[in-house]
């Protein structure tokens, strides 16, 4: 028998494994013609050659032996070394490899990084609506994760609700820029604003509070748009990075943790890494891919495939009649249900073949996500359809 902890994970993961078998549920239904699947978050736009050809020219002349053999807990040596250095070029750091972790994907990331932080009962915040697996990845580290109310319509975070949020027993709170799934940008004045509550409440209770920035998203941006770089606006802060959307390897699972040595008990937090991913079971890295992110960490995927896929589906959208703050970086929409319940708007949404993910998901009701990581060809064809979809709630 299964544990009852895992019951009830397999029972809240429901929603989340419909968003892989509605798509084929329905293709048999309507023809896969008629299907327009939006629910899953996987980059559709290839990895640039030099990953394969890195990957390649590893295989083929790297002695086997050290090629696949376990690494250390923390990476190889000389990758997070290519890692800090690629940093400090764009960020204008001073990073060595021992401000590096290599970790399998941001999931990977945020498991270790939590599991090096939290004890029993501690409490990270996180403002709505954010990534529904911190849930999870905070249950695994003994913590409980507090969700601040969303912020409508801008989805930026509010620094008075989250001075209200933080108590004695916040130890972290986590940040997810650019969002998923709002794919709004946070721009450096909301983020001072937060780092002067995390100080003064740090401060008032006597403690430290982490700030740990969750980043795949970080290079998708469009309009000219940066992501501020949030370990200089505030010093406690380890950022979780991740290759699977700027390189499109999400399968790969490879990513890192930066951790500035302006972190509290730096020392500690990173030897805890190396020992979180032996002991959480993910060991290292895979040794491959770490070895071909060092080569290819300052290349991205073709992010202009995204941006027009975006301006494609939102000025659509936008003419039907659809409310939605425009995205600046990831590559979602979040759209105001046509109902108040999102979860019957989406039902709704499947009599014309589309295929969303409701908003409470995230920890926001009454919204959809639409992932537009999909080929243009779907987002043409959809159309036709959301107009009628916006139609049916105009009688
Ligand atoms: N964080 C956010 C906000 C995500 O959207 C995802 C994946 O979609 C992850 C973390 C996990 O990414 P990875 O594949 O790097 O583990």
């Amino acid at each position: 028998m299964i544990s009852k902890n895992m019951k009830e994970l397999v029972d809240k993961s429901a929603a989340i494994s419909a968003l892989f078998t509605e798509g084929p549920r329905l293709r048999k239904l309507l023809g896969d013609e008629n299907v327009f699947d939006f629910g899953i978050g996987n980059p559709n736009v290839k990895a640039p050659i030099s990953v394969n050809e890195t990957a390649i020219e590893l295989l083929e002349n790297m002695d086997s032996l050290t090629l696949h053999s376990y690494t250390d807990g923390a990476g190889i040596p000389s990758v997070r070394q290519a890692i800090a250095e690629s940093l400090n070029r764009r960020f204008g750091e001073e990073y060595t490899g021992k401000n590096i972790v290599m970790t399998t994907g941001a999931a990977g990331g945020l498991n270790v990084i939590l599991k090096v932080l939290l004890d029993q009962g501690d409490e990270v915040l996180t403002f709505a609506p954010y990534f529904s697996e911190y849930d999870v990845y905070v249950a695994n580290a003994g913590g409980r994760l507090i969700s601040i109310a969303p912020n409508i319509p801008s989805f930026l975070p509010d620094a008075n609700k989250l001075e209200e949020a933080i108590s004695s027993k916040t130890k972290a709170i986590i940040i997810n820029n650019p969002n998923n799934p709002t794919g709004v940008v946070y721009d450096e004045e909301t983020l001072k604003k937060v780092a002067e509550v995390l100080n003064k409440k740090g401060k008032e209770f006597g403690t430290t509070i982490y700030l740990i920035s969750d980043e795949p998203y970080r290079e998708l941006v469009f309009d000219g748009v940066t992501v501020p770089y949030i370990p200089k606006i505030y010093g406690n802060t380890i950022v979780a990075y991740s290759f699977s959307k700027s390189l499109s390897l999400p399968g790969d699972r490879i990513g890192y943790l930066t951790i500035p040595s302006t972190v509290e008990d730096f020392e500690d937090v990173v030897y805890g890494t190396g020992v979180a991913n032996r002991v959480l079971g993910f060991v290292n890295a895979p040794a491959l891919q770490q070895l071909v992110v060092a080569r290819c960490c300052d290349e991205k995927s073709d992010i202009a495939f995204y941006d027009k896929n975006r301006e494609i589906l939102y000025n659509a959208l936008i003419s039907y009649g659809f409310e939605c703050a425009k995205p600046q970086g990831a590559f979602y929409l979040f759209v105001k249900a046509l109902e108040e319940d999102d979860v019957a708007f989406v039902n709704k949404a499947k009599e014309y073949g589309i295929l969303m993910t409701p908003g409470r998901g995230f920890g926001c009701k009454g919204y959809v996500r639409i992932a537009y990581c999909v080929a243009r060809a779907v987002i043409e064809r959809a159309l036709p359809s959301f107009e009628k979809l916006a139609k049916a709630y105009k009688k």
